[in-house]
């Protein structure tokens, strides 16, 4: 997705990294490239069957300038908070192209949603009683669908979200007394939404849980005899980020989504489907750039220790929901996609040896003042990671 300028400096957004840190007034700094999240936009919208409406998850990256050019470019916003609430309304997006998950909504939050008019998506039947109740005092009506928790999770998921006991959504068994509830009580229904899981690189197994959560839906329609205007389907869609990794085969989920819709029951006829993403849209498009402060060795290892660390990007220290630690794409901004010539550890500034962002990477020689690049930074990086830990500035973040 990156490419070196005839000098060999890594272009973003086709500029120098050095020139960016320049701009943006140092290192460490985020820089997400504008032209990768437009491509990855647009093959999903090649791969994915037209009808199906394309949301962003707020929570992989809400940084203004990049979640205003997302948000001019998908359907809809997914949020999870009275804070991500806000940031989605701000980029001017239709609040009834605006959904609200989270198991912990507060009356303040559902307050909010419902004077928004955004949809709730109700996480259990206490909070769908809070959520009647604030509405009914304000005089609106709720604008609600149900959160399921499915009997089912999305097999090899970085991260399992569904199947089994889970803080999240309803069980399945308790969704149609919810459904009917909300209607009896003169909600504006909007249907369901199902989250199997996360980071998954596995086209059938993307395509085994939306089968489920299509049929789970048309179950549920029919046993309560309620329709659903609208079932969002979840996403769960992974990212390659170590190497070995295959990417995902977004054509074939595409096509396989495509002939489950068309062999959707009746029940299902005029549902609209959303597919909701978080890191496949965003997480490319960002890169990560510390700046080298010491060259150091220990024990026959070189040690290169940046101006970054955990404290901004906890998912490549391996901190981050992976069992195992992997290193993260890295280059030398200003050498990028040069041949190797040493072994080295690229390490943060912070006193705990959780504070690798590289173990053993092969590198061109680097010095202190040279730029480290962190790839696969757009998702996750900043609000994700633990900022105020050992009390180092924040980093700085561009979007160009
Ligand atoms: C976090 C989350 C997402 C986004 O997940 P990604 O792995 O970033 O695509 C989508 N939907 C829900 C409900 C989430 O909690």
């Amino acid at each position: 997705m990156f490419e070196a300028d005839a000098a060999g400096s890594l272009l973003i957004g086709g500029r120098p990294a050095a020139d960016l840190v320049e701009e943006a007034g140092g290192t460490p700094l985020f820089a997400y490239d504008r032209s990768v999240v437009e491509t990855k936009i647009a093959r999903l919208r090649a791969a994915l069957p037209a009808e199906v409406q394309l949301h962003y998850a707020i929570k992989a990256n809400p940084f203004a300038p990049l979640l205003s050019h997302i948000a001019a470019r998908v359907d809809g916003l997914d949020v999870a908070s009275g804070g991500e609430l806000a940031m989605a309304l701000e980029t001017g997006t239709d609040p009834g192209d605006i959904s609200f998950a989270g198991p912990g909504k507060g009356d303040d939050e559902l307050d909010a949603a419902i004077a928004a008019g955004v949809t709730l998506n109700l996480e259990s039947e206490g909070e769908m009683e809070r959520a009647l109740g604030i509405a009914a005092e304000r005089g609106r009506q709720v604008r609600a669908a149900v959160r399921i928790n499915p009997p089912f999770d999305l097999k090899g998921s970085g991260m399992k979200m569904g199947g089994g006991a889970k803080p999240f959504g309803v069980d399945a068994e308790r969704v149609p007394a919810m459904a009917r509830r909300l209607v009896a009580a003169g909600a504006d229904f909007r249907g369901y939404h199902v989250f199997a899981g996360s980071q998954n690189l596995r086209a059938e197994a993307i395509t085994e849980a939306q089968a489920a959560g299509i049929s789970l839906i048309a179950e549920l329609v029919r046993e309560t005899g309620v329709d659903a205007p609208e079932a969002n389907i979840g996403g769960g869609f992974g990212l390659p980020y170590f190497p070995g990794e295959t990417p995902l085969d977004l054509d074939r989920v595409g096509a396989d989504l495509g002939r489950l819709l068309e062999g959707r029951g009746k029940e299902l006829a005029g549902t609209r489907f959303t597919v909701e993403l978080g890191r496949y849209i965003a997480g490319e498009c960002g890169v990560y750039l510390t700046r080298v402060i010491d060259r150091k060795s220990s024990d026959g290892q070189v040690f290169l220790i940046t101006d970054g660390g955990l404290h901004h990007q906890l998912a490549a220290s391996g901190n981050f929901g992976t069992v195992i630690r992997r290193n993260y794409p890295l280059a030398k901004a200003s050498a990028f996609a040069a041949p190797a010539e040493e072994t080295v550890n690229v390490v943060g500034r912070l006193c705990t040896p959780l504070d690798k962002l590289g173990e053993k990477v092969e590198l061109p020689r680097a010095e202190p003042g040279d730029l480290i690049a962190v790839f696969m930074a757009g998702a996750y990086g900043r609000t994700a990671s633990p900022e105020a830990f050992l009390g180092h500035p924040p980093a700085r973040e561009i979007f160009v």
